[in-house]
């Protein structure tokens, strides 16, 4: 699936939140939003493991959205990163 500039990372569960390949595998979403985050080590790449189960890890999927070094974490039916406030 073309997503912008890049494609969806097959590891992700289905759901409202996912990365996509342009992950560096950086580990910053994993430090703001572990019990979300997972790694997978071949593609030095982290995915969403968990869709966010409740506010406060929404909140956090969120934050670990705006701060993506490259704007790797999208959500399903938005082609672009949300646009800063
Ligand atoms: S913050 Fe972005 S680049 Fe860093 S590991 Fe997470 S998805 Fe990948």
């Amino acid at each position: 699936m073309e997503v912008g500039e890049s494609k969806k990372l097959p590891f992700n569960v289905p759901g409202k939140y996912f990365t996509t390949e342009l992950c560096d595998g950086c580990a910053y979403c994993a430090a703001v939003a572990p019990e979300n985050f997972d790694f997978e080590k071949t593609s030095n790449t982290y995915f969403v493991a968990h869709q966010p189960r409740g506010m406060e890890e929404e909140e956090f999927l969120q934050e670990a959205m705006d701060d993506c070094p490259v704007d790797a974490i999208r959500v399903e039916g938005q082609l672009q990163p949300q646009a800063e406030p």
